[in-house]
């Protein structure tokens, strides 16, 4: 049951919002900036802060390992928290480069599993950021889930109300099939139906694409 409502929704988004082209980026180590200053904050302030680093010449590994922190930190400062994501930017820089010699592609041949484990043992990386780049970045079958999620999903009546990561992203993959395309834009219409309607005070259910299999109405 599960299994079929929940194709039956990502139809329903699709076909009310269309592609959502994600992950916009020019290439995958803008992919992973942009996952690691997206967190708490809107994406317009994430624009901001990349168009700045490449105004600057800074959207490299080496560039950020090289240049100065508070400098990073003022370049990405429309992202909020921006003196720790700048550290949080060094410490996956400087990862990769002690580890793979500065190359993303070599930490990408590994299996989910331990590339997960290996960015998830990088200070400041938290569950969604790391699945945000094996999906987005290196193009592999991982859901990401985030409180757009769990808003939605509990009140579609799939999830309690303060469910962990862990256990969305199992309700996710356990019931989908593994599927990089359907994964990267089923997040992304999530996030989509979560900014536009599914609203955390006033959510706008007469007009949602999905109100028919919602058990908030
Ligand atoms: S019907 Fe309302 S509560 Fe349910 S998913 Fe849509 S916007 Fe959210």
């Amino acid at each position: 049951m599960p299994k079929e409502t929940l194709v039956k929704i990502y139809d329903k988004l699709l076909e009310a919002f269309g592609p959502q082209h994600w992950w916009p980026a020019d290439d995958d180590f803008e992919i992973i900036v942009g996952a690691i200053l997206t967190q708490s904050v809107s994406w317009k302030n994430v624009e901001k802060a990349i168009d700045n680093l490449k105004a600057k010449g800074l959207l490299s590994l080496d560039a950020i390992l090289a240049v100065d922190k508070d400098k990073l930190a003022a370049l990405i400062k429309s992202t909020m928290y921006y003196n720790q994501k700048a550290l949080k930017l060094k410490n996956f820089c400087r990862y990769i480069k002690q580890n793979y010699g500065g190359d993303i592609y070599s930490l990408f041949e590994k299996s989910i599993p331990n590339m997960r484990a290996e960015l998830l043992s990088i200070k400041g990386i938290g569950p969604e950021t790391a699945d945000s780049i094996i999906l987005y970045a290196a193009a592999k079958p991982i859901f990401v889930v985030d409180a757009y999620t769990r808003r939605i999903f509990s009140r579609l009546g799939f999830l309690p109300d303060d469910a962990k990561y862990s256990q969305m992203q199992d309700f996710f993959m356990s019931n989908l099939p593994s599927d990089v395309n359907l994964f990267n834009e089923y997040h992304a219409l999530i996030v989509r139906l979560g900014k536009d309607y599914c609203k955390n005070k006033k959510p706008l259910c007469n007009e949602c694409p999905v109100k028919n299999h919602c058990s908030n109405i």
